[in-house]
């Protein structure tokens, strides 16, 4: 029985009891919202779901997704006008917003065994008889790592496992080197744009990405078609750009890449790799896995592949030529308004964004069409005279796949009205069926557990939150979430790191994100393929669309509650509790790295969330062989306890009317959490709180400056962090008690 099967029918032993709990959340006012205000909201809402359809989401994603549509593409430029022209059928000021960005796409891709033996990669995918989507390639992108940069290398294979940073200490005790060498390493267990990030700062001249069948093909399940699971041909595309550095174009950091942008040589870029990388399916890379000698693998490498596993250097030796267009291209945002009844100087901002990698089905369109449901929900309840309190600007982001390229530059160029009438963001992406998956700013976890407490799952008839309560109470990684998942008030929602849309709005800006997915029932290996089509998403991941409305419900409650609140349903106590769990995370990795007889690497974000549903997880924490001093973490906890009790107090207030400047300060509060000078290393990340870890690319490091400059044995530089932290802290208990007051 595999994970998913018990999962479900666990669940469902485990849900009756939960219920109960629902039905009396569902009676309570909303946050935000007076008893009137919130039978109105309510009444609005279930408004709102009548118009949500399933059918009409099934054929706009039929549609978007029949053909390739990357940046650059003209199904690209075509599906921009067709959600431009729906935008404006819906009653919404709409209007193209065009950057000029560099995007690179394959002009010579060859890999070729040149000893012992010899064989050449096909380097291509297969169409299938059993899915025509397969077969319309006309202009699709062949596999490659966008922003790889050119070269041509030869050298001895080694293999690197999943090429992190504790892979890199295995090798060291075998007395192996990359220097000099190609790495050849495992998609899986970071963001792919660490692993010749890494590689290349070992020395390594070239990297090679594939697909071990054992983490997502036939080691998992039956592969496509017969099943969900990666063909022996498909190759995971995708961007290589040093996104943890800065995303977006990578000519323009910091401004909008306008025609008329002052722009960067390329050779000046800092976020193109540093070496030649490549993506492969697991059939080309077994031949050159079988050429390998050197000592067998640890167990714990091994993949599922019919060979043994070696880790070389060579005898394997192989030859990697890319070479790459670097064209200049526009990238098409499509952006709709709708002005606010009310309070149309405060904006709620909506987005998902419309290219893919290929046909794109489950990524992004399978998002992008419950972001469509519910805009043209919210256009017809507008025109029925039930317009927003406030601005609604619905986003469908172009150029997200190369680096989060078309939102970048939108918030770049942005920048000053964003930081002074930007509301919140919420983000959607790819969706399939399973449980909520809800990460964002803090100040709005209570928001999102009132939102889930108020949908039902479709597969068994519980609230979308008992579901996952369920799920938590048997498959939390520890004790203290298996126990929250019955006891705390909302379940905790995870910090967000990097990997879609909202990183320039949370990151760069400091405006309050949320992102929502549901997932975890239909593992697969499509991502990023040839495979991610209409086909295999209706069989796969969510046939009907059950998910897809459930996704739509989530998303338009918590758009429609920040849209028309009373008092903006921002809140502080849930922000404090999760701080303090960080920071005891960070005491207790110190502690670990002074005694150096833990397991750190067990500590790093232990319990920031589920691990099982993160793959970044995996971060070799560095040993020590250096004194650990003592740290002043003093003035975080007087910090925390400031503000925990300004957030308590405030607890009063939540349910009294608020004035706009009330509303200023509550939402302008996640501000107070940046600072001007960034990060040390990478200004362009301003979040204090929440950022990509340097080393982990999507995974996200909470206090970031502190805990990397701990994780990356930098002691020099910890107090210094301490202080920018605790100070961030106080200004914003200083905000929050003024709000109590
Ligand atoms: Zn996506």
């Amino acid at each position: 029985m595999n994970r998913s099967a018990k999962t479900l029918a666990l669940s469902i032993s485990l849900i009756s009891g939960l219920a109960s709990t629902q039905s009396l959340l569902a009676a309570e006012t909303l946050l935000g919202f007076d008893a009137a205000g919130s039978a109105a909201q309510r009444a609005l809402e279930a408004d709102f779901d009548s118009r949500i359809d399933a059918r009409e989401m099934e054929a706009w994603l039929r549609d978007l997704s029949f053909e390739p549509h990357h940046v650059g593409s003209p199904k690209g430029y075509a599906n921009a006008q067709r959600l431009a022209e729906l935008f404006t059928s819906w009653g919404y000021a709409t209007e193209i917003a065009e950057y000029e960005i560099l995007f690179p796409t394959p002009k010579t891709r060859e890999l070729e065994l040149v000893s012992p033996g010899s064989f050449t990669a096909s380097l291509t995918e297969e169409a299938l008889d059993e899915d025509p989507s397969t077969s319309r390639t006309q202009d699709l992108l062949p596999p490659y790592n966008a922003f790889s940069r050119d070269g041509e290398v030869e050298a001895e294979l080694v293999f690197v496992n999943y090429g992190m940073p504790a892979d890199y200490e295995v090798l060291e005790r075998h007395g192996i080197s990359v220097e000099g060498k190609i790495a050849i390493a495992k998609y899986g267990r970071s963001w792919r744009g660490i692993k010749p990030k890494l590689a290349g700062e070992k020395g390594a001249i070239g990297t090679l990405i594939y697909s071990d069948p054992l983490d997502d093909g036939y080691g998992q399940g039956e592969t496509y078609p017969q099943g969900p699971f990666k063909h022996e041909s498909a190759v995971q595309r995708g961007s290589v750009m040093d996104m943890p550095t800065y995303p977006g174009d990578v000519l323009t950091p910091g401004i909008g890449a306008t025609p008329d942008a002052v722009r960067l040589d390329r050779a000046d870029a800092p976020t193109i790799t540093e070496i030649p990388v490549l993506p492969i399916s697991h059939k080309d890379a077994m031949p050159l896995l079988a050429a390998m000698g050197g000592d067998v693998v640890p167990a714990e490498w091994r993949g599922g592949l019919p060979i043994t596993y070696h880790m070389g250097p060579g005898p394997a030796r192989v030859r990697l030529k890319l070479e790459f267009n670097w064209t200049m291209v526009t990238a098409y945002n499509v952006i709709a308004r709708l002005e606010g009844s009310e309070f149309p100087d405060e904006w709620v901002i909506r987005g998902n964004h419309h290219d893919g990698w290929n046909h794109g089905a489950a990524d992004p369109i399978s998002g992008l069409v419950a972001l469509m449901a519910e805009a043209k929900a919210v256009g017809e309840l507008a025109q029925a005279g039930n317009a927003p309190a406030r601005t609604l600007i619905y986003a469908a982001w172009d150029a997200e796949e190369p680096g989060l390229i078309g939102s970048t530059e939108w918030v770049e160029h942005h920048a000053a009205e964003l930081s002074e009438h930007a509301v919140a963001y919420l983000n959607t992406d790819g969706n399939s069926r399973g449980f909520i998956n809800i990460g964002g700013s803090h100040t709005l976890e209570k928001l999102m557990g009132g939102v889930t407490a108020d949908v039902i799952d479709p597969q068994t008839g519980v609230s979308v939150d008992a579901r996952r309560r369920a799920m938590l109470t048997l498959e939390g990684s520890n004790a203290r979430i298996k126990n929250e998942a019955k006891n705390r008030a909302q379940l905790r929602i995870s910090p967000l790191g990097s990997g879609s849309d909202y990183t320039p709005f949370l990151q760069h800006l400091g405006i309050a994100s949320i992102n929502i997915a549901f997932g975890g029932e239909a593992q697969d290996g499509s991502y990023h393929t040839l495979y991610d089509t209409y086909e295999h998403y209706l069989k796969f991941r969510d046939p009907g669309l059950y998910y897809g409305v459930a996704l739509a419900q989530v998303a338009g409650r918590a758009t429609l509650r920040i849209a028309n609140a009373q008092r903006l349903p921002f809140e502080f106590a849930g922000l404090t509790d999760n701080i303090a769990l960080y920071l005891s995370e960070i005491e207790a990795l110190t502690d670990a790295l002074r005694s150096g007889t833990e397991d750190t690497n067990s500590l790093i974000d232990a319990g920031t969330y589920d691990l099982a549903l993160d793959p970044t997880k995996n971060l070799g924490a560095p040993s020590s062989n250096q004194p650990v001093p003592y740290f002043n973490f003093a003035r975080l906890h007087n910090a925390l306890t400031r503000l925990d009790a300004a957030a308590t107090a405030y607890e009063g207030k939540v349910d009294q009317p608020a004035s706009a400047e009330v509303n200023r300060l509550l939402y302008s509060s996640e501000r107070l959490l940046t600072r001007g000078h960034g990060l040390a290393g990478r200004p362009w990340f301003k979040h204090h709180l929440y950022a990509p870890g340097f080393y982990t690319g999507y995974g996200v490091k909470t206090l970031p400056g502190v805990r990397e400059s701990i994780e990356q044995l930098q002691f020099d530089a910890v107090d210094e962090q301490i202080v920018i932290a605790a100070q961030m802290i106080e200004e914003l208990a200083a905000r929050v008690e003024d709000l109590s007051r």
